[in-house]
């Protein structure tokens, strides 16, 4: 067991738990390669919790040939469905049309593409429409499009829990044999025969060398970083940082539907249904150099977001509407593009080492939506340098925790839990089933009242879930399980935090934290 003063050399040490290093360490651990991985915060403390939350091929990527992407993205939609059928779901995007944007047959014939690049089972394909008495224009209890907006389009791609999705990839990986810590930081690495030799710290300040054969550099915004400060390394490969921020305001508008907006500088804006009683709008595309782990929203930003939104609905949204905001920064490659929102959303992988030498593999770029098939193309290039096999792809039919419902039927999965627990509020029902799938089972353990899942913190977090996320899914803080676990920080009543945090830290007996450190997972 690594940190037990065991050297014994472990195949592949991964930094980063972001989406990119908890998909690399699923698939890696599922072809039988040991494996640790070291994430410096919390899973997904960075851009995997920033992101817009699509699982979308990206029509707008489409104007920028970007083809390859949009057709692996397009084709991840309905695996991922199957999946994690819990935390991705289906979602309708209605996407205004006025003589002042692109043309409609542009926007038609982008769509046709997008319908066709990629095999459907489960999406409907897009249709044209007349708003008249469509929801986004017509519903008498809400905010709709203003009158202009007569004719638009709609088309399907779904939604994802990001945080939770990288949670899932770690305990697969964990529950197959790999060993995940959070909270430690790679603190260099260099080669010395066929290994890393590697210098890891955890939060406490303590140290510990690793033995790798090979290191995956999965470091998101982070990934020069790691290569010039940690490794000494002087790569060509630079990553270009983009940031993009979020505003979250009160719902918006009814209907279970999103859209997207166009602005008039070509850039698209998206409006969420989010979290049941909000609308989630964004993205800004602003050139970074700056800290990754400070990343904050501006008030241009902000303003940007509003006008985005404002100039298509009736009732302006304005920045005291906000109720909370997000920024991340995208680890782009740097494909030396003119602007911001230009630069590729591809991936590119590199590898170096082999012949006696250990490898090497930095990840540049990516997206949440394609993370598994970029976890496939990395072993499939990483394993040749170790000498072997790379075997093959096993990741695209296999459930992660929680989505193995029959048929991927999530609807029927909640009524089942419904009937089952009959005395417990069906909305913190549905909830658990979101957020665990066939595992919120464990979190309810035979409960027959509310009382019997322990304190209550409000919004429908008990004691029992938040022993669960402590003991399955790395959770150490308050703000883990708030923000990165679940939204409940959305829900939940203003002391919740402090309570939390007590819960989590009590006085007298043995810090929770340092019982999570080594879980099965
Ligand atoms: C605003 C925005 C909107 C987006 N929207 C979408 C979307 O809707 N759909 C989509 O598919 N994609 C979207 N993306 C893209 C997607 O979020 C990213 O491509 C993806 O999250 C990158 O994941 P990652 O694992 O590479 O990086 P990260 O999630 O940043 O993970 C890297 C991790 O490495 C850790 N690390 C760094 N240095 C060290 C060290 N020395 N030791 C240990 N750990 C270290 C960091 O703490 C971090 O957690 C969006 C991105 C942004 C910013």
């Amino acid at each position: 067991m690594f940190g037990s003063g065991d050297e014994k050399p472990v195949d592949l040490l991964i930094v980063g738990g972001g989406i990119n290093g908890a998909g690399i360490a699923r698939d890696a651990v599922g072809r039988g390669l040991s494996v640790l991985l070291v994430e410096q915060h919390d899973l997904a403390a960075h851009t995997s919790s920033a992101s817009t939350k699509l699982v979308h091929g990206g029509l707008r990527y489409l104007e920028y040939y970007e083809f390859r992407l949009v057709r692996e993205a397009l084709m991840e939609r309905e695996r991922l469905l199957n999946m994690a059928p819990h935390i991705i779901w289906p979602l309708q995007f209605v996407l205004p049309h006025s003589r002042e944007q692109r043309p409609a047959w542009m926007v038609r014939a982008g769509l046709f593409l997008y319908d066709h690049l990629a095999k459907r089972e489960r999406l409907p394909a897009s249709k044209s429409v007349r708003f008249g008495l469509h929801a986004a224009s017509a519903h008498p209890a809400s905010n709709t499009l203003k009158p202009e907006y007569k004719r638009g389009f709609t088309y399907a791609d779904c939604w994802v829990e990001d945080s939770r999705l990288v949670v899932l990839n770690a305990m697969d990986a964990a529950e197959r044999g790999a060993e995940i810590l959070t909270r430690t930081k790679l603190i260099s690495a260099r080669p010395e025969g066929a290994f890393w030799q590697a210098v890891i710290q955890s939060e406490d300040g303590r140290e510990e060398q690793i033995a790798a054969r090979a290191l995956v550099n999965a470091a998101g915004p982070w990934v020069g970083e790691i290569l010039s400060a940690k490794l000494g390394r002087n790569n060509a490969k630079t990553v270009r940082m983009v940031k993009g921020s979020h505003i979250i305001v009160k719902r918006l508008y009814e209907g279970a539907f999103a859209f997207i907006l166009q602005n008039p500088d070509k850039r698209i804006v998206f409006a969420v249904p989010y979290e049941n009683d909000f609308t989630l709008i964004g993205t800004t595309d602003i050139p970074y150099d700056a800290d990754p782990a400070t990343v904050a929203i501006t008030p241009a930003e902000t303003d940007y977001l509003c006008e985005s939104v404002s100039r298509y609905f009736r009732v302006p949204v304005t920045p005291a509407d906000v109720v909370k905001t997000y920024s991340g920064v995208r680890p782009l490659y740097d494909d030396h593009a003119e602007n911001a929102s230009a630069v590729t959303r591809d991936y590119v992988l590199d590898v170096e080492g082999g012949e006696g030498q250990p490898a090497l593999l930095s990840v540049f770029g990516g997206k949440i939506t394609t993370f598994r098939k970029l976890a496939e193309h990395a072993l499939e290039k990483l394993l040749p340098a170790m000498g072997r096999e790379p075997g093959a792809g096993w990741t695209a039919t296999k459930p992660l925790p929680g989505g193995d419902m029959p048929g991927a039927d999530f609807d029927a999965f909640v009524a089942g839990l419904i009937a089952a627990y009959p005395a417990l509020p069906a909305n913190i029902l549905r909830r658990l089933a979101r957020a665990y799938g066939t595992r919120a089972t464990r979190i309810l353990n035979g409960a027959q009242t509310l009382a019997d899942l322990g304190e209550d913190f409000g919004g429908g977090l008990t004691a029992a879930e938040v022993d669960y996320l402590v003991a399955h899914e790395w959770a150490r803080t308050a703000e883990d399980i708030l923000w990165r676990r679940s939204k409940l920080s959305l829900h939940v009543p203003a002391d919740a935090a402090e309570r939390l945090a007590a819960y989590l830290n009590p006085p007298s007996a043995a810090n929770p934290a340092e019982r999570s450190v080594r879980q099965a997972g």
